[in-house]
């Protein structure tokens, strides 16, 4: 039997209307979130979120309990220009208690979010350079917050993932950092998540990018517990 995934409408009626997509296990267990394309000029990430919507709905991957929410593509105008975005909406989730966040699209976001209390929260991204050449730039990295209870996780994670890239300089680090006014932060700090920002590095082969993305997707929603069937894909 095929997985019901439901398609729904996040900021609908605005410019950045955008679908999202749930999927619901057959017994109650936590609230996993994975974002996508908040900067629009990341292209891996929405093309790893919109495959993991193939896989459910394909029953390539299973949701054996809990709950799966997708949001393939947060910036639908910029992504459409191929530009980050302005303003950059990874600066836009509130930051504090009770606070909104500054722009349409992020507060839909957000509160979608802390509506269904997610557990997890995954933002797919892309930056610039290679970690393993520089401490300077994020591309091929993991980030978590300090004091994350995803670090242990994460770093299993990178670890699995690099012991398949065979080019050392393509290998995964793990940093530790705040961001504020990143759905990250805002998921760890407002929403107690274990909130995880997923970075591969613009100058590789967008094939490569979303292999690295998909793997590494399916390798945390498999250590999250909802997923099953997430067997990792050699690349
Ligand atoms: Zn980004």
């Amino acid at each position: 039997m095929h997985m019901n995934v439901m398609e729904r409408k996040l900021a609908a009626g605005t410019e950045f209307e955008t679908s999202y997509y749930r999927a619901d296990g057959e017994g109650p267990g936590i609230v996993v979130i994975v974002t996508a394309g908040v900067h629009g000029n990341e292209p891996a990430g929405v093309l790893a979120a919109r495959q993991l919507v193939e896989d459910l709905r394909n029953d390539v991957l299973r949701l054996r309990k809990g709950r799966l929410i997708v949001v393939p593509l947060v910036n639908g105008p910029a992504f459409k220009r191929k530009t980050r975005g302005v303003p950059d909406l990874n600066r836009t989730f509130p930051r504090r208690p009770y606070a909104k966040a500054r722009h349409p699209v992020t507060d839909a976001l957000f509160r979608l979010a802390s509506i269904h209390r997610v557990a997890w929260y995954l933002d797919l991204h892309e930056a610039n350079g290679l970690s393993q050449l520089s401490r300077k730039v994020l591309g091929q990295t993991l980030i978590v917050n300090p004091g994350s209870q995803a670090i242990p996780v994460v770093r299993q994670a990178a670890a699995w993932a690099n012991g398949f890239i065979l080019n050392g300089n393509r290998k995964f680090n793990v940093r530790v950092k705040g961001l504020p006014g990143s759905g990250r932060q805002a998921a760890h700090s407002l929403l107690q998540a274990r909130a995880v920002t997923f970075e591969t590095c613009w100058s590789l082969p967008l094939r490569d990018r979303v292999r690295y993305q998909t793997a590494l997707l399916r390798r945390m929603l498999k250590e999250t517990g909802i997923v099953t069937g997430a067997e990792t894909i050699p690349y």
